[in-house]
């Protein structure tokens, strides 16, 4: 899905302030407009695609080289130690904005991310079945 003409896409374009942390050929990354914590960012690639599964392999790469670098800096600056990357795909997994992004949330004792984490039982014959179809869809 394009994710051509989203709000990303135009602070990315320069048509929409923000407070940009870091810009490269393509990866740009500024703060959260509405921050869960000090030091919320957004690490985005250039490439306009609302999932992070329909993503070109250079996106993927400059964005994995960029995300620990950024992740640094914010600890650097906040003086946080603890922190969460978030990376929502689709509407129905909280995504508003349909261009991909990475949160980085530093954990702090002022705000981060609440998780509710409820695991499921996975029986071991499942368990089985399900890795052997994820296996052979990666074929
Ligand atoms: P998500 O729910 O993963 O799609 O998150 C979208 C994020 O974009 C939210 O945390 C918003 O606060 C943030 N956001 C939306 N508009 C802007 C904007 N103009 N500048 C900075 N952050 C924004």
């Amino acid at each position: 899905m394009s994710a051509a003409g989203t709000i990303f896409s135009k602070i990315i374009a320069g048509e929409i302030p923000c407070q940009c942390v870091y810009e490269d050929e393509r990866v740009f990354a500024f703060l959260d407009i509405a921050p869960l914590s000090h030091g919320h960012v957004l690490v985005l690639p250039k490439e306009a695609k609302a999932f992070l599964h329909e993503l070109s392999d250079e996106s993927a790469a400059a964005i994995g080289r960029a995300l620990p670098r950024i992740c640094r800096a914010v600890l650097a600056a906040t003086g946080a130690t603890s922190y969460n990357v978030l990376q929502n795909n689709g509407s129905a997994a909280h995504q508003a904005v349909m261009h991909v992004h990475f949160h980085i949330i530093p954990m702090t004792n002022a705000g981060g991310l609440g998780i509710a984490w409820k695991p499921v039982h996975l029986a071991s014959d499942e368990a089985v079945a399900l890795a052997t179809k994820i296996r052979e869809a990666l074929q």
